[in-house]
């Protein structure tokens, strides 16, 4: 086997997009690529184009119902529905939404399959990450659920036990509910507190149910949560999962809306989280997988200054590169500041004194380690 990674993308996935005004725009996935490109940390034979699934596919997660309505809403551009939650304000329709949203189920699916095949270690899909999508409804941006529907081939194909890991700022409740009565899938999901955000789930008390109990962990975060107690927080709870449930194979999906510059969360980490979390997923991998580890996007909408960094330090990772440190190139910069309402960042580092210190950082960092010691006390 090679020790390249592979990347699933195909230019299809820049129409999935509810529109100018709405905060999920696929112009962050082609800014990361040409970061990605520009700093030379990937090669063209590392990218691969997936292939659409099959309806009955789909079928493994979502009702034929939902299904029907999704391609239904693909073709009628006014079409509402609150019961399949399309043609909402979160979730508005657009043309080709079944196409494009199965295209993107379709590459966390290769990722899966070529990593279980042996093709790669490691293998990211960054149009994935669709978490808040339920078996029969859209919700929060989410159409199609791509990393339940991988998960679900990974049993049928593989017999796989699966890890899927969910630090994306908003509870991964999509695919939890999905897997809330299976004990072969461990759902771990750490974000923003429920309190003040979307989806308002992700207690810690939610645990699973029936055979799957105690196959569900939440560790919800306090608002203004900076990197150390979140970085705490993980590399406290992660590895005794781990070392607990033994997967064949780690699903990580990377949304990075925690990042204090986002404007839809609270939460304070700076780029530094998103080096620190897939560096400890890629050791685990490594530990307890046998290295069989697929990574997703997810959620991040500070497009221009987040984003692209956040995304090309979790591939460099996957690459066992170290960017960390490394400038922005000046062509990327260039190219992409003429669309850019903000100044773009010319380092992968965030600058010193961000933000000013959070006053209330001791109560939020003893609150968040409670957490962590009851999360823990359940295992
Ligand atoms: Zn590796
Ligand atoms: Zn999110």
């Amino acid at each position: 086997m090679s020790g390249k990674s592979l990347l699933l993308h195909d230019a299809l996935y820049y129409q999935y997009c509810f529109g100018e005004e709405h905060p999920f725009n696929p112009v962050r996935l082609q800014m990361t690529l040409d970061l990605m490109q520009s700093m030379k940390i990937i090669e063209s034979n590392q990218i691969l184009t997936p292939v659409l699934p099959s309806d009955e596919m789909l079928g493994t997660v979502h009702s034929k119902e939902y299904i029907d309505a999704v391609k239904h809403a693909s073709t009628t551009p006014d079409y509402m529905s609150s019961t399949y939650g399309l043609g909402t304000d979160d979730t508005p329709t657009f043309l080709d939404m079944h196409r494009v949203t199965s295209l993107i189920v379709g590459g966390t699916v290769q990722a899966a399959e070529m990593v279980m095949e042996g093709q790669c270690h490691h293998a990211l899909n960054l149009g994935g990450g669709l978490h808040h999508s339920f078996a029969d409804k859209a919700s929060g941006f989410c159409v199609y659920n791509d990393a339940a529907i991988a998960i679900k081939h990974l049993q049928l194909k593989y017999n796989a036990k699966v890890l899927y890991l969910d630090t994306d700022a908003h509870h991964g409740d999509g695919v939890q509910s999905i897997f809330y009565h299976d004990p072969n899938v461990m759902t771990i999901s750490f974000h923003e507190t429920g309190k003040y955000l979307f989806p308002g789930t992700g207690n810690i008390h939610e645990r699973g149910e029936g055979d799957g109990f105690g196959y569900s962990y939440n560790i919800p975060l306090e608002p203004f949560t900076e990197d150390e107690s979140f970085k705490e927080a993980l590399y406290e709870v992660l590895p005794a999962v781990m070392e607990n449930f033994k997967p064949d194979i780690i699903i990580s999906q990377n949304g990075c809306d925690a990042h204090y510059l986002d404007p839809l969360t609270h939460l304070y980490s700076t780029i530094n989280i998103f080096a620190e979390i897939p560096k400890l997923v890629h050791q685990l991998a490594h530990t307890y997988c046998q290295g069989r580890w697929v990574a997703i996007g997810g959620g991040g909408y500070d497009l221009w200054r987040v984003v692209p960094r956040a995304w090309s330090l979790l591939w460099a990772e996957m690459n066992h590169q170290d960017i960390r440190e490394a400038p922005i190139p000046k062509s990327w910069i260039d190219k992409w500041s003429v669309n850019a309402p903000v100044a773009l960042p010319h380092s992968m580092k965030d600058p010193e004194k961000m933000y000013e210190p959070v006053p209330r950082k001791p109560e939020i960092d003893e609150k968040n380690l409670l957490t962590v010691k009851k999360v823990l006390h359940k295992l």
